[in-house]
């Protein structure tokens, strides 16, 4: 058995404490004494060597943190993100003005109300959108204020009902102010509020427009979350 007389380390064998005695040695040798291209060599190839070593190593241990089938991604936003309102309360802060009612007449109905939706998203502030989705899963996933949970596309229908209603009071309100019903503007209104044919269909596009436009990768999110600040 062999001591490393700089770091106290013990070897068994001989060979592998020659190899660290190289290294260590010179990490601790104050004085500037020229080494033999032998020891360079010795040293160079272990380092070498170790570089590899570590670099499988760091590899697999990336590969281990990153692999998040193993992560609970609701359990996850259940236990971490649980002070921000709900889906619900988020849905009837939404405010239809003159500027959002021509995005949505514009577009038609599922383009508009996939670009209202973006439009508020983008507005919010990331940490308090009470909507996730993520890639490793193909859903959405809402907080209705006390847990998280996977949207159905049934009860994203709900929230688009109370946006269409909001469109009804707007149509509703402008129509009595201007004393007409039969506006253009009315008309076209009235149009999306009442979706149209195969509105089964056009739900589920607005819900993967929307799954596909928020989706992030689940690792970086949880990630980035044990980042310290
Ligand atoms: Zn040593």
């Amino acid at each position: 058995m062999s001591k490393c007389i700089h770091c106290q380390k013990i070897y068994k064998n001989a060979t592998s404490f020659r190899k660290h005695y190289l290294i260590c040695d010179i990490l601790h040798n104050k004085d500037e004494e020229q080494m033999s291209l032998k020891d360079l060599t010795t040293i160079v190839k272990q380092l070498v060597k170790d570089n590899k070593d570590k670099t499988k190593r760091i590899k697999y241990l990336e590969s281990k943190l990153n692999n998040t089938k193993n992560i609970n991604l609701i359990e996850y936003l259940n236990e971490n993100i649980n002070n921000i309102k709900s889906f619900n309360s988020f849905v009837q802060c939404i405010e239809l003005n003159k500027e959002e009612i021509k995005l949505i007449i514009n577009n038609g109905f599922t383009n508009g109300i996939i670009k209202l939706f973006m439009k508020i998203i983008s507005k919010c502030d990331e940490d308090e959108l009470p909507l996730k989705a993520f890639n490793e899963r193909n859903y959405l996933i809402i907080y209705d204020g006390k847990i998280w949970s996977k949207m159905s596309i049934e009860d994203f229908n709900m929230y688009i009902f109370d946006i269409q209603r909001k469109m009804m009071n707007y149509r509703d309100t402008m129509a009595e102010e201007d004393g007409d019903f039969g506006s253009d503007e009315c008309l076209k209104i009235g149009e999306i509020i009442y979706g149209g044919v195969n509105r089964d269909n056009k739900i589920k596009m607005i819900y993967q427009s929307i799954y596909s436009r928020i989706k992030i990768k689940g690792r970086y999110f949880v990630n980035n979350q044990y980042k310290i600040i």
